[in-house]
């Protein structure tokens, strides 16, 4: 059997352990509210710890998936920390869709004490992760990348290594900045069809037999915003702070993107009128508000 941490049950990070707590893996988990790992372990049997140190005793691999790299990183140090808990030749995976100069720097300080890592951020949401069907993007050497394999198909169903340590959170950054500009641009035109009198169920079927489509349009706006369920599976928070790292990319390796800037910003400004709970969808409240229309 494989000893496997995992650290923070959210909303993805809980689904995706469910796939390590039966063999070949034995599951330890730790999460910073003990009682949300408590139900974890009530309903799959994994073992819970007090502290991250540890969970990761004994682990030859510990997963993390917390909101940023900021947090992955506050739990290396301290009686309580994973450096006082990890043994030469693990590794840690970090699922974090964290950022990739942190990401650098954990790498090294891991590496000095022999540990390897690798981020290992995903796509696919919530239900890619209770279906064990994510795009896991990985960033690392080839060696550790192979080791890791076994754990991350678990969870993963298109496990990619795209390039050395960070490499994986670059992407990941890139790819959901994709993702915030079809919520918001499919948002204002949709707003301004429905005050030109389409109906945005209308204007969607047809848009999603052209070429103005994208998985938004196709699912996100059918499913959440004309029913107004805007069900919380991905914080808005959290996408705020994912933009942020693919600007942060841009403007780091001097490539114009007024684009990506700008929707940062606007991601930015939906974060601060709806706060910390709301969805990423429900950004698309902010430009009906603006508007004084419904998309319905
Ligand atoms: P949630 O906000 O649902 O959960 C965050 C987790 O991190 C919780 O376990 C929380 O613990 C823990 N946490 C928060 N702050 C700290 C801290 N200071 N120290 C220790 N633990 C902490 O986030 P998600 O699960 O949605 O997201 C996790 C990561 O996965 C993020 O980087 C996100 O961008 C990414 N992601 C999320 C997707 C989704 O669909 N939700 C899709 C793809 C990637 P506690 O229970 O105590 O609050």
């Amino acid at each position: 059997m494989t000893q496997i941490a995992f650290l923070g049950l959210g909303a993805i990070g809980a689904p995706m352990a469910r796939h390590l707590a039966q063999p070949p893996f034995e599951l330890t988990v730790w999460n910073r509210t003990r009682a949300r790992a408590d139900d974890f372990a009530r309903s799959t049997g994994a073992r819970t710890a007090p502290t991250p140190r540890d969970a990761a005793r004994g682990a030859a691999f510990v997963v993390t998936c917390l909101p940023t790299s900021r947090e992955v990183e506050s739990l290396l140090d301290g009686d309580a920390g994973l450096f006082a808990g990890m043994e030469r030749g693990s590794m840690l995976i970090d699922c974090t869709s964290g950022d990739p100069a942190t990401s650098r720097r954990i790498a090294a300080r891991l590496g000095e004490r022999g540990i390897a890592f690798i981020d290992a951020p995903v796509s696919g949401g919530t239900i890619g992760a209770e279906r064990g069907t994510l795009t896991v993007m990985c960033g690392g050497d080839a060696a550790a990348f192979e080791r890791a394999r076994a754990v991350i198909d678990a969870f993963g169903e298109k496990l990619v290594l795209c390039g050395p340590v960070g490499a994986g959170h670059a992407l990941k950054s890139v790819n959901n900045a994709l993702l915030a500009v079809h919520v918001w641009a499919t948002g204002e035109g949709l707003a301004a069809l429905a005050k030109a009198g389409v109906s945005p169920a209308v204007a969607l079927d047809v848009i999603n037999a052209s070429s103005g489509r994208s998985n938004t349009s196709q699912n996100l706006f059918p499913e959440r915003v004309l029913t107004r369920a805007f069900p919380r599976t991905f914080r808005l928070a959290l996408l705020d702070k994912d933009l942020g790292i693919a600007a942060g990319v841009a403007r780091e390796h001097r490539v114009p993107s007024p684009l990506l800037q700008l929707t940062s910003e606007l991601f930015a400004a939906a974060h601060v009128l709806l706060g910390e709970e709301a969805d990423h969808v429900e950004a698309v409240r902010v430009i009906e508000q603006w508007a004084g229309v419904e998309i319905t």
